[in-house]
């Protein structure tokens, strides 16, 4: 097995950091020595040796791995990074190196349904970054970056804020003019990344009602989450969804001020932010009488299906959250339970579906959102290469990694055009996103939507050419 040191550039080398402590001779050089040296995880949610024991090292995972992919670094495979929380675990200090690398994983869990052995990584890894954000000490730069995603994203109302001024931008023609001398890329490409990443949004955004009333016999009561970055720049895909449910006989609550469910924050080891945030939705929805929970953005929904977990150590919200979570259904997952009871209207067009890591991987649903398409008379599905293989978004990853973001991006764009569908289906904001720009990028474009917009159109009975 390599050693620690294998990295990108991702920071100092820990021997080097050491020698420039040990040479300040200073209290503060002893300090950050002390620092360094110290045992990289502590007590607290330390990751589990045992787990990290299931891994035999048979690299069935490394062709799955994106990092491995574009890498072919043994740190930057599932093996190699469940190599490294061991050394942790023995003791080894957090180097710059180590976090490197962590902090380089997407996330994506392709490496969790490829494991024969049923390693479980995404325990693993989670714990790992909790430690990470917790104990090691980022540069100043990291630190800000940081800082100002998570006090945007995870906040709707934030995010909301900004359409006003990103609509003026996109129509007033200063973003052709911007992206055509490439000013962004140059002076800052996080932002470039981001400005890249936003759709092309509608003036207004007309607010969700409370509830909606199922269309004929009512067959459940659903609350539904709205998310952020879905209800800032998606909402048209929020309203299909309340269509569609009501369609389907769903009564639809849908509570105000229900604020972010905590997985872009679990998801990079802000444990304790997304604990807030979790305990926030859960006393919005418990009351409500509500059968299920549905979502219907990816990321979301294999966090809030692990309310439980989250919230375990929690006297006063462990049963809560755990009963919460028993009812917490993707929305596809959801329709194909309940079965179909609206007519569909034949809708003449192919689509290649793609399979958001966090619905495919994370919450094994794959064949639901298919079936529910190929019950669409006259809609042809169509599989895209390497679906197993991340897309480049993974939250805010692609913000953070904008570089090898791009390139998965870019891939992925590559193998969508290659299935010469006319409209590409996911269940999920940031895939959406991300492949949108990368094939931008390439000077072509596919026409976009979310299962539930294909479904929404074939139930209302609208043109094809309302999708394309
Ligand atoms: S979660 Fe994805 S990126 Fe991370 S190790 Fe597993 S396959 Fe690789
Ligand atoms: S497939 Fe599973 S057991 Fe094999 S190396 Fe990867 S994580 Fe370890």
């Amino acid at each position: 097995m390599a050693d620690v040191d294998a990295t990108h550039g991702t920071g100092t080398p820990p021997v080097d950091a050491l020698r420039a402590a040990e040479s300040a001779g200073t209290p503060a050089g002893q300090a950050a020595f002390d620092d360094q040296n110290k045992p990289a995880f502590d007590d607290q949610n330390r990751p589990s040796a045992d787990l990290v024991s299931d891994c035999v090292h048979c690299g069935f995972c490394l062709t799955t791995c994106p990092t491995y992919t574009l890498w072919g670094e043994e740190m930057d495979s599932p093996r190699g990074r469940i190599h490294l929380i061991g050394q942790g675990l023995s003791g080894e200090p957090l180097s710059d190196s180590m976090v490197g690398h962590f902090d380089n994983c997407l996330g994506c869990m392709a490496c969790v349904t490829a494991c024969p052995s049923g390693v479980q990584y995404d325990r693993l890894i989670e714990d790992t970054r909790a430690q990470v954000e917790r104990r090691h000490e980022r540069t100043g730069r990291d630190r800000a970056l940081r800082a100002a995603i998570f006090a945007l994203f995870p906040y709707p109302r934030r995010l909301r804020l900004l359409r006003g001024p990103l609509w003026a931008y996109q129509r007033s023609g200063l973003q052709r003019l911007v992206g055509r001398a490439g000013v962004l890329e140059r002076v800052a490409p996080r932002l470039a990344t981001l400005e890249s990443l936003a759709p092309r949004l509608m003036r207004k955004v007309p607010k969700p009602p409370r509830r909606v009333a199922a269309r004929g016999d009512r067959r459940a009561v659903v609350g539904m989450l709205t998310g952020c970055v879905q209800s800032a720049f998606f909402p048209e895909v929020n309203a299909a969804t309340v269509r569609v449910l009501a369609a389907e006989g769903c009564d639809v609550l849908i509570p105000s001020g229900q604020g972010c469910c905590g997985a872009l924050s679990v998801h990079n080891g802000r444990r304790a932010e997304a604990q807030r945030f979790a305990r926030k939705l859960i006393a919005t929805f418990e009351r409500t009488g509500m059968d299920y929970f549905v979502v219907n953005a990816a990321g979301c929904g294999s966090s809030l299906k692990e309310y439980g977990e989250l919230l375990a150590d929690d006297p006063a919200y462990a049963a809560r959250a755990a009963a919460f979570a028993a009812k917490v259904r993707d929305l596809a997952e959801l329709l194909v339970e309940l079965g179909p009871v609206a007519e569909r209207h034949p809708l003449q067009v192919t689509a290649a579906y793609h399979d958001a890591c966090h619905l495919g991987h994370a919450q094994g649903v794959r064949a639901q959102p298919r079936a529910l398409l190929r019950g669409i008379p006259g809609l042809e599905v169509r599989e895209i290469a390497d679906p197993e293989i991340c897309c480049g978004s993974a939250g805010v990853w692609n913000v953070l990694n904008p570089v090898p973001a791009a390139e998965l991006g870019d891939r992925k764009a590559s193998a969508v055009a290659a299935t010469g569908a006319a409209l590409l289906v996911t269940a999920n904001p940031g895939c959406l996103m991300q492949v949108a720009a990368a094939l931008r990028r390439r000077g072509g474009s596919i026409a976009m939507a979310h299962t539930v917009q294909v479904l929404d159109a074939s139930i209302r009975g609208l043109p094809v050419s309302a999708l394309l």
